[in-house]
């Protein structure tokens, strides 16, 4: 069973490695970003595995990266001592694409290399990006719990198939040999990897340190340590300036656009942990189809990398928060299951939402361009908000933006709303429809533009479900526009008795397929309309559960 073994990719890999090398061709220093990224997350696991795992306790936790270049051989390695793989785990991890968002990734590939450039920028194209600039990759790794001969070398020169043999390995850890094509020969050079390392990896909490094959050993130093691996976060906001903030979100999250504000703070008391949040300026491709997803706040217990923090700390509805919280007090063995019921976590997660919303508030008093991308990015986000946090419903209300039928742009929020309202109103008017045109063409407005009267037009999707959960605003009523009884005025003219013969005469001819026809005043220029029973669902919403197959 020593013999290489011959293996064939996924056809989804080999997709994926035909267009990423396409697209990214011009953006290739990802790649060390993403080998880099995947040796820290290695020792983070290792890290986080001996706190619980005894057959590693004892092991020699040299956590860090080493970027080695030989330049006459033209290769370039990449080498951590953290978790490794099994023989299995290689072939998961590195034969097939695992993660179900990768498939949405490639169903959204539009062979726009721009377009889809800034896709896979947003994605984090992980290990296989090693092919954009290298002809063949070895990958030699032991998991940290295998015992040395049970050590597995991956190889492949991406083209749709790999080689798997056993190998010895003293070390855990993986080490990763690109051999680079002649063309990126170029990126062999100190200056290069540092500026690379730097630009994408300068916040990773490990040290990178970087040598040259022959040279260090020759001079018998130790390795350059080049970036900055001093936990961002747990330093004094006084220490750190705004390119500081930013190049860790970078390094944070892939995301090379600006974050739109952030929130640095430190907890001291009794209870100690550190908070630092930012808004980011775009949403990731998949943020609306997975609601899931949880890449966003990472949660760390003196500054061990614990989890993606998940629903018991950040909630759904600012699931597009990212940043970081590590606290000093919660135990290091905690599970998924203990984090449930912590009362610290219960308090770091209210926190989060304030902070969270005071960024957000902050962002929409000062309005112009900034705002104005959070709520095209996130504002539908938000509305869940809404409809799940009791406690911040107004607070998250009045951060929510809409079109209406006095306004082109979505830019009218219930406060200005209220502030408008006309001499005598008392009530907010929405009317939800599929989309702005039909709302705007809506004849149920004809008598709120006869009296002035400004109506919110709702057409996002989740809107139905928004007025399902929000009834009142500052003591407010939200009403539908299409709703039965208006009661816009007190002296609403009686209608004349032709056309309540005529409201009759149609009710019999419509029979059971109507609850009813009446004569009423609040058209001005279309013959008749439809309006929902004030009891009953709204059209909008009968349509939604339609489609839903109810
Ligand atoms: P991602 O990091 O987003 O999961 P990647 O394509 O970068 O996706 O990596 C795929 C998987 O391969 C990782 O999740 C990890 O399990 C494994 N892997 C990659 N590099 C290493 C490494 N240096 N040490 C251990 N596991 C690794
Ligand atoms: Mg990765």
């Amino acid at each position: 069973a020593n013999a290489p073994e011959t293996r064939r990719f996924d056809t989804e890999v080999h997709q994926l490695l035909k267009l990423m090398i396409n697209a990214l061709y011009s953006n290739r220093e990802i790649f060390l970003r993403e080998l880099i990224s995947n040796a820290s997350d290695a020792c983070d696991k290792l890290r986080f595995e001996a706190l619980t795992n005894e057959s590693l306790k004892g092991l020699d936790q040299d956590l860090a990266v080493d970027v080695r270049f030989d330049a006459e051989a033209g290769t370039l390695t990449v080498c951590d001592r953290g978790i490794g793989m099994s023989r299995e785990e290689v072939i998961d991890n590195l034969g097939t694409i695992a993660r179900s968002g990768t498939k949405q990734f490639l169903e959204s590939l539009s062979g726009d290399k721009q377009k889809d450039a800034a896709l896979i920028g947003q994605f984090g194209v992980g290990f296989y990006s090693a092919f954009i600039v290298a002809s063949e990759v070895s990958v030699e790794t032991r998991r940290a719990d295998e015992p040395a001969a049970k050590a597995v070398r991956w190889t492949s020169s991406g083209e749709g198939e790999y080689q798997l043999e056993p190998i010895e390995r003293e070390a855990q850890g993986t080490t990763i040999t690109l051999t680079l094509r002649d063309e990126h020969k170029d990126l062999l050079s100190e200056w290069q990897l540092k500026r690379i390392i730097r630009h994408y990896s300068n916040h990773i909490a490990f040290p990178i340190r970087l040598s040259e094959a022959g040279k260090d050993e020759a001079k018998d130093e130790a390795p350059e340590t080049v970036n900055d691996s001093k936990a961002l976060w747990a330093r004094a906001k006084s220490e750190l300036s705004d390119e500081d903030y930013q190049e860790f979100y970078t390094s944070l999250t892939g995301d090379e656009e600006k974050p739109l504000s952030w929130a640095h703070h430190h907890v001291e008391g009794s209870q100690r942990y550190s908070l630092l949040l930012y808004l980011p300026s775009q949403a990731p491709f998949d943020m609306l189809i997975n609601r899931d997803e949880r890449e966003g706040v990472k949660l760390y217990i003196q500054r061990v990398f614990i989890m993606d923090a998940a629903e018991q700390v950040v909630p759904r509805y600012l699931r597009f928060m990212r940043g970081v919280i590590d606290s000093a007090d919660l135990p290091l063995n905690i599970s998924r299951e203990i984090l449930q019921d912590d009362p610290l976590l219960k308090k770091i997660r209210a926190t989060v939402i304030k902070r969270s919303l005071d960024l957000i508030e902050r962002l929409a008093e000062e309005g112009g361009e900034a705002w104005e991308k959070f709520h095209t990015a996130f504002g539908s986000v938000l509305k869940e908000g809404v409809i799940e946090d009791f406690e911040q419903r107004e607070r998250i209300a009045s951060l929510l933006r809409f079109a209406s039928s006095k306004s082109d742009d979505e830019g009218v929020g219930l406060d200005a709303y209220i502030d408008n309202m006309a001499e005598g109103q008392d009530t907010i008017w929405y009317l939800t429809a599929d989309s702005l045109k039909v709302a705007k063409n809506s004849p149920h407005l004809e008598a709120f533009r006869k009296r002035g009267i400004e109506v919110l037009l709702l057409t996002d999707r989740i809107d139905e479900w928004l007025v399902a959960h929000l009834h009142e605003y500052k003591g407010k009523q939200l009403k539908s526009a299409a709703s039965g009884k208006l009661d816009l005025d007190t002296d609403e003219a009686e209608p004349d008795e032709s056309a309540k013969t005529l409201a009759g005469r149609i009710k019999q001819v419509l029979g059971e397929q109507v609850g009813n026809v009446t004569a009423g005043s609040r058209l001005t220029d279309s013959p008749g309309c439809i309006v929902s029973d004030d009891n009953a669902m709204s059209l909008q919403m009968q349509k939604m559960l339609r489609q839903a197959g109810q």
